[in-house]
């Protein structure tokens, strides 16, 4: 009997064994640390949403009223409604969508793994959909609050900010948190012709900060450990508000908690808003509105400068720099991992069939 049916046999088993492994794109989601980073957090307060994975339109999961709750949170469900049901209709699927497009995700209408995943990521408290559709710049990906609203001060422009006297944490020096603040500051002035100065005159300065727990009385309560990390308002209100609850961390080196949150990262987005930014749909920007436990995101990317330079003008001695380039590695590993499966398997087809030969 020919060698070559055998060898068809274990060429189809080898293929099949290759679609079951986790190399596959989507597969590769399942196993982000992510997920199970969300499964040890049992106060997450969007880990809920895992059992919501895969759920497709038509169905009824528990829990699906909530997933509303939060597209409605986030400008994706348009009318107020106190009574979202369970059942995935068509509005949570216009909501997945545009959800999918605003976020730069695969657009599937599907509550696929990745989607899943950026939902359930601590992100921003402001709302995604509150840009300027009659900006002139719709192709770019940073985006504007309603009317573009900037802080309309006579060139060169200086704006004070102060630390709240009363709400503030304890375990980051005060000392240590100013310089943060400083170098946050720093990167906006660099790229526009705006300074920022600290001074201690909280009530009078333009720009206010503090640490607030749960309803601290501006209609966006905080919601404990990650969830929201934090919120600031569009120009000129200057109100800049960050979650208490967090693990609010200077060095990842010295805060070993699975939960801490780069303050840098967070002040440096926060201060976007501040200027007149509204999200942004390119991931590695600092305007993107999530960002995960335990990472840095505090370099300006061309989306951030080119966005906020459009509302102030470019600072004379602004530089592009190659830092300002976007980082498609990560894009570029999965790619590269998804063909060597595919490598592996056709230098197996040929030694398969050279043994039967
Ligand atoms: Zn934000
Ligand atoms: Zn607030």
């Amino acid at each position: 009997m020919s060698p070559f049916p055998n060898c068809l046999y274990f060429t189809f088993a080898l293929f099949l064994l290759l679609l079951s492994l986790p190399s596959f794109p989507a597969r590769i989601l399942q196993q982000d640390p992510l997920t199970e980073l969300a499964a040890d957090i049992q106060n997450n307060t969007w880990h809920a949403f895992v059992k919501l994975i895969d759920a497709g339109k038509g169905s009824q999961v528990t829990g699906m009223s909530e997933l509303k709750k939060y597209f409605q949170r986030f400008g994706y469900m348009p009318i107020p409604d106190q009574n979202f049901t369970n059942f995935f209709d068509e509005d949570l699927e216009s909501a997945v969508l545009n959800y999918q497009k605003n976020l730069g995700l695969p657009v599937t209408g599907k509550l696929d793994d990745e989607t899943m995943n950026e939902i359930m990521l601590p992100r921003c408290g402001m709302s995604d959909l509150v840009h300027d559709h009659s900006s002139l710049h719709t192709t770019k990906n940073y985006a504007y609050f309603y009317g573009r609203p900037r802080w309309t001060k006579t060139s060169p422009m200086t704006l004070s900010y102060a630390f709240s006297p009363n709400s503030m944490i304890d375990y980051i020096g005060a000392s240590e948190i100013r310089s943060i603040f400083q170098r946050a500051f720093a990167r906006w002035s660099s790229a526009i012709p705006v300074n920022f100065t600290e001074t201690e005159d909280y009530f009078t300065a333009d720009i206010k900060i503090g640490f607030y727990s749960g309803d601290h009385g501006d209609g966006e309560p905080f919601d404990g450990v990650l969830g929201v990390l934090a919120h600031a308002f569009s120009p000129e209100n200057g109100r800049f508000h960050l979650d208490a609850a967090e693990t609010w961390a200077v060095d990842f080196d010295e805060e070993g908690s699975k939960v801490a949150v780069d303050l840098e990262s967070v002040a440096t987005h926060e201060i976007g808003h501040v200027l007149g930014l509204a999200h942004s749909s390119v991931k590695d920007a600092v305007m993107y509105p999530s960002l995960s436990p335990r990472t840095k995101k505090r370099d300006l990317k061309l989306d951030d400068v080119e966005g906020v330079q459009a509302l102030y003008g470019s600072n004379p001695n602004f530089k592009y720099t190659s830092s300002l380039e976007h980082d498609t590695s990560s894009s570029n590993r999965r790619r590269t991992r998804t063909t060597s499966k595919w490598a592996i398997f056709f230098g197996m087809v040929v030694l398969i069939f050279s043994l039967c030969l």
